[in-house]
């Protein structure tokens, strides 16, 4: 339902899970059954939940230490499998190389599934949205780099999504939509990535609105826009209006 990404530039030591957090209670108005959050740079952390962003919050100040440049958040409102702990995004690969959150409906993820079972990949969930972190990793071994691994993944996808996910060891955050909103913050401060602006609009009010089926490339200096042929488009930054 909602999505909220971060990767800060180190000039002003922001914590990614402070962004993340804001981002999650500024989505909560259009309505969610869990949420969750994935930190990266080293490992990756996962931290996820059914019911409010409030109890994920709970969780969070007991487990995880923060500190981190990059994350990704979701709120969901669950369309394939009920609201559970195990099918809140984000959702992962086996080895937790990657992490991906997802807004939408993947319509051939019954066909995926069943590929990627063949090959041996155990799903943890009911959700549409875990094919993709398994397809990017199938990537990854396939000897593709991340950015490439995510985009081979986008194009097995049919149905509608906006989709970010972050890799293990990265301090990029990638990005896609079809049919979904996404919209690219740019701060002070790093970079930011979200379904709907009131997620980020405390931190920044100069977006960019990305159109459907492009790409985007997040790190703390710089974004890449690339649209479906892989070739770099020149999109406007917007400043918006906000009472
Ligand atoms: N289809 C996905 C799920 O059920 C995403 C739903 C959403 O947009 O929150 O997990």
């Amino acid at each position: 339902c909602g999505i909220i990404g971060f990767v800060g530039n180190g000039e002003h030591e922001t914590d990614a899970l402070d962004v993340l957090m804001t981002g999650l209670s500024g989505l909560e108005y259009r309505g969610y059954d869990s949420a969750g959050v994935a930190l990266g740079d080293t490992d990756l952390r996962v931290h996820k939940r059914q019911g409010e962003v409030s109890s994920l919050e709970e969780t969070l100040e007991a487990n995880e230490p923060g500190g981190e440049s990059v994350g990704i958040g979701h709120t969901r409102w669950s369309t394939h499998g009920p609201p559970s702990d195990v099918n809140a995004h984000p959702h992962t690969d086996a080895e937790g190389r990657v992490a991906v959150v997802h807004n939408g409906i993947i319509e051939n993820y019954q066909s995926l599934r069943t590929e990627l079972r063949e090959v041996g990949v155990t799903f943890q969930s009911d959700t549409d949205t875990e094919v993709v972190p398994h397809l990017i990793a199938r990537g990854l071994e396939d000897g593709l780099d991340p950015e490439s691994a995510f985009r081979a993944a986008i194009e097995r996808l049919e149905g509608s999504y906006a989709i970010a996910a972050v890799f293990e060891g990265s301090e990029t955050v990638y990005a896609a939509r079809h049919e979904s909103p996404l919209v690219l913050g740019l701060g002070e401060d790093g970079h930011y990535l979200a379904s709907d602006v009131p997620a980020f609009i405390e931190y920044t009010d100069r977006v960019i609105y990305l159109d459907d089926g492009e790409f985007a490339t997040l790190t703390g200096d710089s974004i890449r826009i690339t649209d479906s042929d892989g070739e770099v488009v020149e999109s406007s930054v917007e400043t918006i209006e906000w009472d």
